[in-house]
């Protein structure tokens, strides 16, 4: 569950849903949690107030009457029915805010199933409740538990490939939850041959539309998910390179992959703390992405901003300072080294980029992407220029980068600073400096928000 989100996750952590480790442990320690929050089971709580209520009380007093009476809790056939209970909520009141909850118990439900009966039909049915809970409900506190458990139980169903993926997407779409380091550790744990240069990105951006599905209701549910959750700013943070391709490398051994993935993080912990803007990074970890996938990330996830993150490289070891560059055709020979640079890894012509570019100017949000380029590089360079005396401002740039091609929101690369300059990369190895860098692409994402939401009024 995500931190400082809301009342429901400390209500949530003092059930302590998230600290226990045996599956059965939590089980029991969120049962006896619950039964003391409630002071008794089956106390009826107010009807009617909020449709699908009544209907959310009943599979909970039938819960409580399972699980207290030795004799029903051991039949599966009860079980089943408190499942059904909490599929009734969801089948008949898809816009109840009793849904996630529901599906939360019954995949719970289903799982402690499993562990009395060792069937894996009631693992998958574990699964997939907690996918629809992943992918319906993506900004509620339980997301990123419930694809965390999707992780536990598809490796304990002997499929690490899935239990990789969710591991993966709890990293990369949670990077506040409490439980990012566990799925750190499992992913870690997974065989290497899963989790390491993980070419293909569309598996990772795909990670819980993967899982399988439920039936027709989906749709319904997805409409009233997506209208509930349409204030949301959507912000794909993308740490450039990783994996087999290490970006620019300083005379000193410091790689360029490694250093914007830790600037990616401290930007993603800046953002997630603002209210309604979720954080989606393209890599979480030290593993090479396509470019097109990187965008792909950011369309697929209908993002509203999509920010690149590298550090400049030139042969020229006295040049430093940051830029900010938008797509945009150019002939600037230096923005084009950049770029070519950059673009190292497609396997495309940067005279054919120029020409492809072309015909996607005419869909690409230049205007926008433009304002938030100069807003970035401005408040960036303010912090830059209080910290370090004289530092360059190179400005606002235009370059035609592979990374930003087809993007279809505002987007923008920072070059955050010059790895090939010694006293930069002195500084690069510095928490302080690298918080300095996220803090001032932080306070030019913030700002353009502002300035465009007044513009909107
Ligand atoms: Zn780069």
């Amino acid at each position: 569950m995500i931190k400082e989100r809301d009342s429901f996750s400390a209500q949530a952590r003092g059930r302590g849903i998230s600290t226990m480790v045996s599956p059965r442990g939590i089980i029991i320690c969120v049962v006896a949690a619950i039964a003391v929050v409630l002071g008794g089971a089956g106390t009826a709580l107010s009807e009617g107030s909020h449709p699908g209520e009544q209907s959310y009380q009943d599979a909970r007093q039938l819960f409580y009457r399972v699980l207290r009476s030795p004799d029903l809790r051991q039949d599966p056939k009860n079980w089943e029915k408190v499942i059904e209970g909490y599929e009734n909520v969801v089948v008949s009141y898809p816009e109840s805010h009793r849904v996630p909850y529901s599906l939360y118990m019954a995949a719970r439900c289903a799982a402690r199933l499993y562990e009395d009966f060792h069937d894996p039909g009631f693992l998958n049915q574990a699964i997939m409740f907690f996918s629809q809970l992943s992918r319906e409900f993506p900004e509620h506190h339980l997301a990123d538990d419930a694809l965390f458990y999707i992780g536990e139980y598809s490796k304990e169903l002997g499929r690490p490939e899935e239990a990789a993926t969710a591991f993966l997407t709890v990293m990369e779409q949670y990077p506040l939850a409490d439980c990012y380091e566990r799925a750190r550790e499992q992913y870690q744990r997974l065989p290497k041959t899963l989790t390491k240069n993980k070419d293909n990105s569309e598996e990772t951006l795909l990670a819980s539309s993967a899982l399988p599905l439920s039936s027709t209701f989906q749709q319904k549910l997805s409409v009233v998910a997506r209208e509930r959750f349409n204030h949301l700013t959507t912000i794909v943070i993308d740490p450039g390179h990783g994996g087999r391709d290490p970006g620019a490398m300083s005379s000193g051994g410091l790689a360029e992959k490694d250093v914007v993935l830790a600037i990616g993080r401290l930007l993603a912990r800046k953002l997630t703390k603002l209210p309604n803007v979720k954080v989606v990074m393209t890599r979480a970890l030290d593993r090479f992405l396509t470019l097109e996938g990187r965008t792909a990330v950011a369309n697929n996830h209908g993002a509203d901003l999509f920010v690149s993150i590298h550090l400049n490289a030139i042969a020229d070891p006295s040049f430093c300072g940051a830029e900010t560059y938008f797509l945009n055709l150019t002939n600037d020979p230096r923005s084009l080294a950049v770029a070519a640079k950059e673009n190292a890894t497609s396997d495309k012509k940067m005279s054919d980029l120029q020409m492809i570019l072309m015909d996607l100017l005419a869909d690409a949000k230049i205007n926008e992407s433009s304002l938030l380029a100069e807003t970035v590089q401005n408040e960036l360079y303010t912090l830059l220029r209080r910290r370090v005396p004289g530092v360059r401002n190179l400005g606002l740039k235009q370059a035609p980068f592979c990374v930003l091609f087809g993007a279809q929101m505002p987007s923008i690369l920072v070059e955050a600073a010059f790895i090939s300059n010694p006293m930069e990369e002195r500084r690069l190895k510095s928490p302080d400096y690298l918080n300095l860098l996220a803090d001032g692409i932080y306070r030019g994402i913030t700002r353009y928000q502002k300035q465009t939401k007044v513009a909107h009024r």
